[in-house]
């Protein structure tokens, strides 16, 4: 069966990829699949972009808005681990921010689940390196990789700042590391739920908006992309598509490739 690893950079800036910042994942997008324009939602803020991402809905639609879950919220559309394993197809999500886990499903819990408690650069590389340690014989189909430390560095020292790109640059290494070992059996999905701008990212502008999707696949086949204006709502079905799985009706995105 087919192997997927997703993995989300939050707060990562396209130019990180297009300039030469990030040399690997600019390397990776040259020879694969990338857009640059990727849509963030409205409001452009980590728990609303999540919640889009995994339920396959826009804000307006699930009714979260800011990285707190409110008392009401309507959230109908399945949950993409709730579909995964649905699908039996095995999943194992590895994230440093807790909040996020309430973006993973509303009942029970779909698939396996490691959160790291340490929002910094060594909360990402203690992931990264638990991964590597995997043994080749219990691999999932999907791996599912949340990055947080980089979004903390934006809004502590500024969006483009040197410690942001200093960062970034160790998030590239860090990715290279799981490619070396994974890509082999792996299709590649890396991306962002927004950008940032100064310290933050709560206003509808380009440097915020845009994020960044890199596609590889080992099996080399070229794609086009199959939709204008493709926003991180798209990303749920993208990856049902990999695995030949119509996304539910409920879902509001589509597969861009
Ligand atoms: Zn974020």
């Amino acid at each position: 069966m087919k192997k997927v690893f997703l993995i989300s950079v939050d707060g990562f800036r396209p130019e990180m990829v297009d300039e030469n910042y990030c040399n690997f994942l600019k390397q990776l997008a040259k020879n694969n699949f990338y857009i640059n324009n990727m849509r963030s939602m409205i409001p452009p803020i980590t728990l609303p972009c999540f919640f889009s991402v995994f339920f396959g809905v826009n804000p307006f639609t699930h009714g979260v808005f800011y990285n707190i879950i409110p008392d009401e919220y309507k959230v109908e559309s399945p949950n993409l681990f709730e579909v995964l394993e649905e699908n039996r197809i095995e999943s194992y999500a590895f994230f440093n921010w807790g909040t996020l886990e309430k973006s993973f499903g509303r009942k029970g819990i779909y698939g396996k689940r490691k959160f790291v408690d340490d929002l910094t650069i060594n909360g990402d590389k203690k992931m990264v390196e638990e991964i590597l340690s995997f043994p080749t014989d219990s691999l999932p189909n999907v791996f599912y990789l949340y990055l947080g430390a980089l979004d903390e560095v934006g809004h502590k020292d500024g969006w483009m700042s040197n410690s942001y790109i200093e960062t970034a640059k160790v998030v590239d290494s860090l990715i290279e590391k799981l490619f070396n070992r994974f890509a082999g059996d792996y299709d590649f999905i890396i991306h962002s739920d927004h950008g940032g701008y100064e310290y933050g990212h709560y206003v509808i502008m380009e440097e915020i908006m845009n994020v960044p999707f890199i596609y590889y696949s080992p099996e080399k086949s070229l794609c086009n992309l199959k939709k204008l204006a493709p926003s991180i709502v798209d990303i749920a079905p993208t990856i049902l598509s990999l695995f030949n799985i119509e996304a539910p009706s409920l879902w509001e995105g589509s597969s861009i490739l």
